[in-house]
């Protein structure tokens, strides 16, 4: 059957008479919406510009069968029992191995705290006592600051914001000072509490909603512990969560379209009615389900959008097999050190110890954020020498395999024209168009896989 449409000519080949909706972007957010959306829709079309799902979860391997990440690793519970069972399914989660928690930790001033989430502000040496007594008189919290300094400063104290903050978020969002950024950007990046006085006093302060909010639980006693159970594969890596939805999709009929991207929108007015694809098919949708950049939405639908989109990090992969065994049990620690250039650091050796023992092969992967593209030969020599300065790996390390990789749209600078941008964007979207949803990491507030999947929960799953 073909459609005249726009004066060229397309070939109609999917939806038709069938109730249909389109899923652009193949990470979890359409992967989900996917799933979701085929108990309400005869037909739904997961449209991926690569050759293969799964975003941000995706994982490679080298000839010498080291498995490596490009983002997130665990598949983590929600602990929403609906979300769990489709993206935690206990037929597959048997292989692989379980965590109560994430042993996280951090690298800051020179030191790595094993095992601690959050930087001790004891690090800060001879000003901890007067930022103390700061924090602790800071007990009122409301939610409309102007920037990162007011809220940081109002909330911890002038001395752990500038000690603390201001070098770790700088260097994380390559800005000079905490006001070029919003409110609310040092959660997403393990920032949301720091850790003060001891381990008992914590906890009791602790209690009190005002303190709890802002302050740490010490290592010796995490009540999360076994809240959140976190899942990572006995072998290969995160990417096989990808294959096992591949397969789900496959078996609820969803027709996946691997190393496609979208031509056009086509509208009636509000309502988008059908989809163009760069090889020109068109799909029939009744409902357009949006996880990727809206500037890409915006041009395909011939929407003038007057806001440049918000400012993207490089962030580059650095991708190592060691012959010894790394000298910290973290499964993974944030650098909120300046004077080094790891912003993360994953050491896979502690989450599959089977795998590197027989082996003998110990694998890094180490993420730096930067405005540009880095050199890369320096830049693995610079990393290199700080994991062993940060006693990471023993210094006598060989280095067995490396490799670089840079994603261009990395992490967002959640400065101020980030938010306007957002705001602006997001706005015009929704007004222009009655049936389309928008989400994912791109397009909402969350940012974090947990809370990406409570959201498209919340749209399509009830
Ligand atoms: C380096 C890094 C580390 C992270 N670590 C963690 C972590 O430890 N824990 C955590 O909870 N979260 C983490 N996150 C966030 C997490 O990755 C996101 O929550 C999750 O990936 C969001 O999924 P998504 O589907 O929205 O986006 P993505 O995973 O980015 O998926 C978007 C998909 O759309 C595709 N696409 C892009 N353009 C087009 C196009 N024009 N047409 C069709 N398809 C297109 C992409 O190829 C991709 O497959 C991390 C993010 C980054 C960048």
């Amino acid at each position: 059957m073909q459609l005249l449409m726009d004066n060229a000519l397309f070939i109609l080949i999917r939806g038709g008479d069938m109730s249909s909706a389109v899923v652009i972007g193949g990470g979890i957010a359409g992967i989900y919406s996917a799933i979701l959306l085929k108990k309400r829709y005869e037909s739904v079309f997961l449209i991926e510009k690569e050759q293969e799902l799964g975003g941000l979860l995706r994982s490679f391997h080298n000839e010498g069968n080291d498995w490596f990440d490009y983002g997130t690793h665990f598949i983590a519970e929600t602990n929403i029992k609906d979300i769990d069972e489709v993206i935690v399914d206990k037929s597959w989660t048997k292989g692989w191995r379980k965590f109560d928690s994430e042993k996280v930790g951090n690298f800051f001033n020179g030191v790595l705290n094993e095992g601690e989430a959050f930087v001790d502000a004891k690090g800060i040496g001879a000003n901890y006592y007067r930022g103390l007594n700061e924090f602790l008189e800071k007990t009122y919290i409301n939610d409309t600051y102007t920037d990162s300094e007011d809220q940081l400063e109002n909330t911890f104290g002038q001395t752990f914001t500038q000690e603390i903050f201001k070098p770790s978020l700088c260097k994380i969002f390559c800005v000079d000072s905490l006001a070029e950024l919003v409110a609310g950007a040092n959660l997403l990046f393990g920032m949301k509490r720091i850790k003060v006085l001891n381990s008992k006093a914590s906890k009791l302060i602790k209690t009190l909603p005002t303190y709890d909010a802002k302050m740490s639980y010490h290592a010796d006693y995490s009540p999360s512990k076994g809240y959140r159970t976190h899942f990572y594969p006995k072998v290969g890596g995160v990417g096989v969560w990808v294959d096992q939805m591949r397969i789900k999709l496959d078996a609820l009929g969803v027709t996946v379209l691997c190393g496609r991207s979208v031509k056009k929108i086509g509208h009636k007015g509000r309502v988008i009615n059908r989809i163009v694809m760069d090889n020109d098919e068109v799909i029939d949708c009744d409902n357009l389900v949006w996880t990727i950049p809206l500037v890409f939405l915006f041009r395909a639908a011939g929407i003038e959008c007057s806001t440049v989109g918000p400012r993207l990090l490089n962030t580059t992969l650095l991708h190592f097999t060691f012959d010894s065994k790394p000298l910290s049990d973290d499964h993974y620690f944030y650098c909120y050190d300046p004077s080094f250039l790891p912003f993360r650091v994953t050491l896979y050796s502690n989450l599959q110890p089977e795998v590197s023992q027989s082996s003998g092969r110990h694998r890094v992967t180490v993420e730096v954020l930067s405005s540009g593209v880095l050199d890369a030969e320096k830049t693995c020599a610079v990393v290199i020498m700080d994991l062993i300065k940060m006693k990471v790996i023993p210094s006598n390390s060989k280095v067995l395999y490396q490799k670089i990789m840079s994603i261009p749209n990395g992490f967002p600078v959640m400065d101020h024209s980030y938010a306007k941008s957002f705001e602006f964007q997001s706005h015009l979207a929704i007004n222009s168009f009655k049936n389309l949803s928008l989400q994912g990491k791109n397009n909402t507030r969350d940012w974090f896989m947990a809370d990406v999947l409570k959201s498209i929960y919340h749209e399509f799953g009830r």
